[in-house]
């Protein structure tokens, strides 16, 4: 039989995966392991959650075939537009689904980790809706360079706590918040923001972004008359709006996978995201992943202009994608992704998320057949990114 892609029973990808927690965790994790998809599963749960998902997300969100960039393209280019949902990207998907779970499983508290504030606005923002306390830690040059989501979350009713360890990003932020877990085990629940932690939350948050693609499927299905794309194609910091767009296609050997992570100043400039080319094996925050380390296994600070793909981890589903060939991933570079990203505007008209332009920027560095359907995901919208935009547009040579 081959093997799949999905989790196995012990909570591993391949080599990747697992839980390395500390003992005092181990309760909750564990009643999480056991429940969680009990609960997902149960038609109550489906039932609250899609009705959310339509009425206060505004799912199902587009297919817009793109004419202009398919023509520029030479293929079938659809965009999955998931930067009109509630909030302005994916996350949203995800947040609604764990808070849904922690009520079911009796939690009060809800704590998160944010590093551009994306999901940590996602996650005040599901908090305010079911009236749950919500606090959200941040890194402390995080809070400083996102100060508009911070006082979103704030309006939202969230407890920002700046955290001043380490690089004071992303990645300390996590640590953080696994810290505060462990001193309120019993009432908290921590929603994860990526397919990344402990066994179950890697297939947790891939199952609550899957409805991307179970609505990729009969979207394709209503407008080309066959359900499944040639090509799809997502960006990747954590890897949940790429688990999401690829989960119903992940055995269909006829989809080929394209995932473009961070590569910042470039792949070998020092300054890079781009885990997948860059890391080796290694542990972070409960999880085997390829992390960006030192030979004596410090973690590296990760580099890119794209706050939302600056972590130096990759989730475990899409480390074993990668080295077992299922997925091709490219670098994209900062210039690449700005200039993709103006591509996008002046073509049609849809200002992305700079994470989203890395995902446009890869169309470029692949070659197709005019009759190929390509389905790319545009995560999230580039509303939050005009100054990162704006400063770097002077920087590029030609087209504008
Ligand atoms: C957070 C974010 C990402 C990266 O996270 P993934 O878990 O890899 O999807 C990508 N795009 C947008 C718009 C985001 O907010």
């Amino acid at each position: 039989m081959k093997e799949s892609f999905f989790v196995n029973k012990n909570g591993f990808y391949g080599e990747f995966g697992g839980a390395y927690i500390p003992e005092i965790l181990y309760k909750c994790v564990d009643e999480l392991k056991q429940s969680y998809l009990n609960i997902i599963e149960s038609e109550n749960f489906k039932q609250e959650y899609h009705a959310l998902l339509k009425d206060y997300v505004g799912r199902p969100s587009p297919l817009y075939y793109a004419k202009r960039m398919s023509q520029r393209y030479g293929c079938q280019l659809y965009l999955k537009r998931e930067d009109l949902n509630h909030t302005g990207a994916h996350k949203i998907n995800n947040a609604i689904g764990q808070i849904l779970l922690a009520k079911k499983m009796g939690k009060t508290r809800i704590i998160a980790e944010t590093g551009a504030g994306q999901h940590g606005v996602a996650t005040a923002t599901v908090c305010a809706l079911m009236n749950m306390e919500c606090e959200i830690f941040m890194g402390k040059t995080d809070v400083q360079r996102q100060h508009v989501n911070v006082e979103r979350m704030r309006m939202l009713g969230a407890k920002v706590h700046p955290v001043t360890t380490g690089n004071m990003t992303l990645s300390d932020a996590c640590s953080e918040a696994i810290r505060d877990w462990c001193s309120h085990p019993d009432n908290t629940f921590y929603i994860v923001g990526s397919t990344m932690g402990p066994h179950p939350y890697p297939d947790l948050v891939a199952r609550m972004q899957s409805v991307i693609s179970e609505e990729i499927k009969w979207q394709l299905e209503e407008k080309e008359g066959r359900n499944y794309p040639d090509y799809l194609i997502a960006c990747i910091g954590g890897g949940s709006n790429a688990a999401g767009t690829i989960y119903h296609y992940v055995d269909d050997e006829r989809v080929k996978i394209v995932l473009a992570e961070a590569g910042g100043q470039g792949i070998n400039s020092g300054y890079t995201a781009a885990t997948i080319h860059k890391g080796s094996v290694g542990i972070l925050h409960g999880s085997k992943m390829l992390v960006m380390q030192t030979p004596d296994g410090q973690i590296e600070e990760a580099f890119t202009i794209s706050a939302g793909l600056d972590y130096p981890g990759v989730g475990p589903m899409h480390c074993n994608m990668a080295v077992k060939g299922r997925s091709k991933v490219l670098a994209i570079n900062d210039d690449e992704a700005i200039k993709a990203g103006f591509e996008l505007t002046r073509t049609e008209g849809i200002i992305p998320a700079i994470e989203s332009a890395h995902a446009i920027a890869a169309l470029k560095k692949l070659t197709f057949n005019p009759s190929d359907i390509v389905v790319l995901t545009v995560s999230g919208r580039g509303d939050k990114d005009l100054d990162t935009y704006l400063k770097h547009k002077e920087n590029l040579s030609s087209n504008e």
